[in-house]
């Protein structure tokens, strides 16, 4: 459902602002949820304090949680958008589905919705500081004691740690990394926490692609048996092209892991991004979804929903 609102954020290009959006989901979120934890958490630059937003939601019958999280690149803003203007929605399907959910709004308040991601890391690079990626949430140790943060296409491993292990050295992760990998370990502590998380949904948009400013479309990142997904990207080509058949560059600097994206626009990569820690810790469900940045925001924003509520729908049947 597009109230007026919404209708009128959408057509000028999306929230602008966390802020901004935090009210409107805080309105919207106190006319259709009972039970809410809403957990304001703020983190200092030299200037300004920035909300990172997370809800977790308790729904009357526990089935088990869906951890979704947007823009962590803080400048594909459809996951946030997603989140702050659909938020209502997701939650009460939840709701009524029986899951509850971990929801990190924005992964980056610094960098949305300008930067990938922000100034302060930006400022960092310049002062030729090492570069880290803020979805970098692993690392594998090779079977030769190689430590690394993608796998690319193998998945042969001796050890995987989260990237904030102290025992890993020279590891100098962006604030918002190191944020979220505590508010995941005080939330998930045991196996049995991690037994419960049956999903994890990270929404993406791709700038970097070529062809990716050019025209709408969609593929995505999963594990394990994608069949399952069948549903969800047949629902998904109603609204965009899904891409096939082509290489994406994924990392910025590119490196040689590229991947080719198969007919249903899957990639499988292990490539150390929250998702792929998830799976680690034994999520079955890791998906990372991607519209190109061509793509309108409400269309974006719409298989962004068809993901969420998909996902809802299979545990529903497998739980
Ligand atoms: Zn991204």
């Amino acid at each position: 459902m597009i109230n007026k609102e919404r209708g009128e954020i959408l057509k000028r290009g999306g929230i602008a602002d966390i802020f901004e959006g935090q009210k409107i989901f805080g309105r919207e979120f106190a006319l259709t949820s009972g039970r809410k934890t809403v957990s304001p958490l703020a983190y200092k630059t030299a200037d300004r304090v920035f909300p990172y937003l997370r809800l977790i939601t308790k729904p009357p019958k526990n089935r088990g949680r869906i951890i979704l999280r947007g823009s962590i690149h803080g400048d594909e803003i459809p996951g946030t958008n997603t989140l702050l203007l659909y938020g209502s929605e997701i939650v009460e399907r939840a709701n009524t589905l029986g899951f509850s959910l971990d929801i990190h709004f924005c992964g980056n308040p610094y960098g949305f919705p300008r930067d990938r991601y922000n100034s302060q890391y930006t400022a960092d690079l310049a002062r030729g500081k090492k570069y880290l990626g803020n979805n970098d949430f692993l690392r594998y140790e090779l079977s030769d004691g190689t430590i690394v943060d993608d796998l690319g296409k193998s998945n042969d491993f001796k050890n995987w740690y989260w990237s904030t292990d102290r025992r890993l050295k020279g590891v100098d992760l962006p604030v918002e990394t190191r944020l979220a990998q505590k508010l995941l370990r005080s939330e998930y502590r045991t196996k049995a926490d991690w037994q419960q998380v049956k999903a994890i949904i990270d929404l993406h948009a791709d700038k970097i692609s070529p062809g990716s400013m050019a025209k709408a479309a969609a593929y995505h990142y999963a594990m394990g048996d994608l069949s399952v997904y069948q549903p969800i990207v047949t629902e998904i080509k109603k609204i965009v092209p899904v891409w096939s058949g082509m290489a994406v560059g994924v990392t910025v600097p590119p490196s040689d892991s590229e991947m080719v994206i198969d007919e249903n626009g899957f990639i499988v990569r292990h490539d150390g991004s929250l998702p792929d820690l998830a799976f680690r810790e034994g999520v079955r469900q890791a998906i990372t979804t991607e519209t190109a940045g061509a793509t309108p925001l409400e269309k974006a924003c719409e298989v962004n929903l068809v993901w969420i509520f998909g996902i809802m729908d299979l545990l529903a049947k497998e739980v």
